[in-house]
């Protein structure tokens, strides 16, 4: 099984994300997504929290309130779950597609759990002045006092769907989860295709599914807010590529900005 959440939300103008949208503000979600998969409990990406609000008390953390107008007082992630019937304890893995606050914001109640993240982009990431890791949404306050956490690097690296992907990690060995490199919105954002499910999570790639099917380039702010315009760029069509042959498979992202309408 597996059971997308909503963990939190930010506000951002519809034109600005997608533009198809409405000339009007949207209340954007972020989502991760909890499965259970060969014994394993797992889950994608951790939303935001209240954690948020610690962490940009002070300049230059504080613009970040600006640039992302996130939801006061949202749910622990711990609360998430039990609204949806799920228990969040040690035993889940939780898998980390890249170091933006919408995807690390509950990082600090999960000290205990087994970790798996991108060493290259966090290292990356620490290297950067206070103003450049604000103007590239890096809050190191999000991270718990001691992280440690498994490279996604270090897994089991794959030589399928190369065609489509310049990495890819078979992160468990055993076929389950697949890291597909999505360089480019950050410096190492991984997407997470399960087969067995048959759903590929594509992150921040794009904010839509519609970007990926209707349109042939990646939207003009998609690129204008990206670590690589390039990478990010050559990522969309690495996706088409990917959703042509694979026409079935179903794509999530964590921000879809056309839910509900
Ligand atoms: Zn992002």
């Amino acid at each position: 099984m597996y059971k997308i959440l909503k963990q939190g939300s930010c506000r951002a103008f519809g034109k600005t994300i997608d533009k198809r949208a409405l000339n009007k503000f949207y209340e954007i979600p972020a989502y991760c997504i909890y499965l259970e998969i060969n014994n394993r409990k797992i889950l994608i990406d951790t939303g935001y929290s209240n954690s948020f609000y610690e962490s940009t008390k002070n300049f230059p953390e504080r613009f970040m309130r600006y640039v992302t107008p996130v939801e006061k007082n949202i749910l622990s992630l711990e609360e998430t779950f039990r609204l949806n019937d799920l228990k969040l304890d040690e035993s889940v893995n939780i898998l980390i597609s890249h170091f933006h606050p919408d995807h690390i914001g509950s990082l600090k109640e999960l000290s205990n759990n087994k970790i798996f993240a991108s060493e290259r982009e966090l290292s990356l990431y620490k290297k950067l002045s206070s103003v450049k890791k604000v103007k590239n949404a890096f809050l190191e306050e999000l991270l718990p006092k001691s992280f440690e956490f498994i490279s996604l690097e270090s897994t089991l690296k794959s030589e399928e769907f190369n065609e489509y992907f310049e990495e890819v990690y078979d992160i468990f060995g055993d076929k389950s989860i697949y890291a597909f490199s999505l360089f480019g919105h950050s410096p190492y954002q991984f997407g997470f295709y399960v087969p067995e499910y048959n759903f590929f999570y594509v992150a921040d790639a794009i904010y839509s599914e519609k970007n990926l099917f209707l349109d042939d380039k990646l939207s003009k702010t998609l690129k204008m807010i990206s670590w690589d315009k390039v990478e990010a760029e050559k990522t969309f069509q690495n996706m088409k590529k990917f959703v042509e042959d694979f026409k079935d498979v179903k794509i999530i992202v964590t921000h879809e900005v056309f839910e509900g309408e």
